[in-house]
């Protein structure tokens, strides 16, 4: 039985107003009541899941400890509410078409025309209630993805309509977020937008009980006022979501709005107690008052949307407020590195960051940093595609073997230093058929790695197809880089280090996706404690 309260997160008047930070913020605020609460996303999108997607169309993927690939805004949640979340978390139009054809091809519906009322709306309605089945949470909170009016969504609207019957009124809410544009020749914060999404929803058969507006001005209270009135809601059920830079401050611009208090009188449960959101400030507090900083360059080819890079900017935000120290991003376009050019774009920086990625392009500019990384002992962190490609750098220039490569741009050369896994080889479909998920890693005592962790055994998450050749490894090992981490399953290189540099750490999985408030990543941690001190040595002149 689904035991939890309901709350939805609608989105409407236009996508990207933070849906994901607004649903990670309210179930901050509950979980700090003392409930337990996930989150999951619906994304109205075909695609089984964003695994296939370029991620200039979605931003990141995210994967979860169960090797799903995810919207990013589960990073949020996680990031949020330092829970882990599954695959049961991102649900897709086309994981609910997927589970309904093979249905119908089973033989399940024998007999019946299959339609999207009431197949696909009771097989999104089963989405909606699993996590709650599971006894484990007192809120599941769905965020719907896109914009209520989009054709695709209308599925999901019709299933949360549904769901208000099934669930009983005082386990259903819906919290619907738009947004309130300010005319700047009038002066004025307008609301028609808004009326009429809130009319979409209507005609829909859904009646938002709170709205939450985005908005640039305070809202006043003549505005407030005409919201309830012609969207249908309480007075104080117009909460303001003014814009604010820091996405970790929204817990608590919301709360002095009151909409947990709000959602909690809507669902009939107690105001008491309130939330303790005591190390959440000081988090906050580190974040907003820092004492030093450093430059940090994030090479790659995405550079021109940072959401694609999401989890890796939120890690080093995480990691600086540990060290009250702001972290500045520069994003470099890996193309743009070229030998001569290296010196001239990262000689400001105290740290330089590999990013992940796939394919060809860009691939001579990572190595290009890399050696410059390596050879001005210059803090290096590579992440799984980074990783490879300080192994290839490696192989090529300290080594010697010039034409060294990964198989997945160079199928002829005759060091193929990072190679498909054997388990890959087979392999022809692309979707879901990664190595994906939570592995085992044993660390080497002496390492960075160990010394970051401060254990032996870790568990990270992957998202890759090839891997370091370890039929190299010796020679690695002998010209000093060293395996720092090792699968102890299976004996893939998980980690490497160079035994001879200040902090240069390359890992074959993504530290970045376990990185919260409360627990910012200790790589990030030792990572951005190195750019330190190379900021220090930088200015005294004082080699390492
Ligand atoms: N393209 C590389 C691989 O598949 C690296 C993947 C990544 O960086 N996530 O192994």
């Amino acid at each position: 039985m689904d035991t939890a309260k309901h709350i939805f997160v609608t989105g409407g008047v236009t996508s990207s107003l933070g849906k994901g930070i607004i649903s990670a913020s309210l179930g901050k605020l509950l979980q700090a009541r003392g409930y337990k609460v996930t989150i999951q996303k619906f994304d109205p999108y075909i695609n089984i899941d964003p695994g296939t997607l370029n991620p200039y169309e979605h931003g990141e993927c995210y994967v979860t400890e169960d090797g799903g690939e995810a919207d990013l805004d589960l990073g949020h949640y996680e990031r949020f509410l330092n829970i882990t979340t599954s695959q049961a978390n991102n649900v897709t139009t086309g994981k609910i078409y997927n589970t309904v054809i093979t249905k119908e091809r089973r033989g399940d519906y024998l007999g019946k025309t299959v339609q999207v009322v009431p197949h696909i709306t009771d097989e999104i309605k089963r989405s909606i209630f699993a996590l709650g089945e599971t006894g484990k949470y007192d809120f599941v909170i769905t965020e719907i993805g896109g914009c209520v009016g989009d054709i695709e969504s209308l599925p999901f609207i019709e299933a949360i309509r549904q769901a208000r019957w099934e669930l009983g009124t005082t386990n259903f809410l819906v919290v619907h977020l738009t947004l309130l544009p300010y005319l700047k020749f009038t002066g004025e914060l307008k609301t028609k937008p808004t009326q009429h999404a809130v009319k979409r929803l209507l005609e829909a058969g859904v009646q938002p009980d709170i709205l939450v507006c985005r908005t640039e001005r305070k809202i006043p209270q003549e505005i407030r006022k005409k919201l309830a009135l012609f969207c249908n809601v309480d007075y104080d059920s117009v909460i303001e979501a003014i814009d604010n830079p820091i996405i970790y401050e929204v817990p608590l611009l919301i709360r002095k709005e009151k909409l947990d208090e709000r959602v909690l009188t809507k669902l009939h449960l107690p105001l008491l107690p309130e939330p303790d959101m005591t190390e959440w400030e000081v988090f906050l507090h580190k974040l907003k008052n820092p004492v030093s900083e450093v430059n940090i360059g994030l090479v790659g080819k995405y550079v021109a949307l940072p959401d694609a890079y999401k989890s890796i900017i939120e890690a080093f935000i995480h990691a600086g407020a540990n060290h009250e120290c702001k972290v500045n991003v520069r994003f470099i376009s890996a193309e743009e590195v070229k030998d001569e050019k290296a010196a001239e774009l990262l000689a400001s920086l105290n740290g330089v960051v590999i990013t992940p990625g796939f394919g060809e392009r860009g691939i001579e500019g990572k190595i290009s940093t890399i050696k410059y990384a390596r050879e001005n002992e210059l803090p290096f962190l590579g992440i799984c595609l980074g990783m490879q490609c300080a192994v290839v750098e490696f192989a090529r220039n300290v080594l010697n073997w010039e034409t060294a490569a990964s198989r997945e741009y160079d199928e002829t050369s005759a060091y193929q230093v990072i190679d498909l896994m054997e388990a890959q080889k087979r392999i022809v479909k692309k979707g879901g058929t990664m190595r994906l998920g939570a592995y085992a890693c044993k660390l080497k005592k002496g390492t960075k790695a160990y010394e970051s962790y401060g254990r032996e055994y870790i568990s990270e998450r992957h998202r890759h197809r090839y891997e370091l050749n370890s039929q190299y490894l010796e020679d690695f090992e002998k010209a000093g880089m060293i395996a720092a981490g090792i699968n102890p399953d299976t004996a893939l290189v998980e980690i490497i280090e160079l035994k001879d540099h200040p902090w240069f750490v390359g890992t074959q999985f993504h530290p970045e996706l376990k990185s919260t408030t409360l627990h910012p990543h200790p790589l990030f941690v030792s990572f951005i404690k190195a750019a330190l001190v190379c900021k220090k040595r930088k200015k005294t002149h004082v080699p390492y």
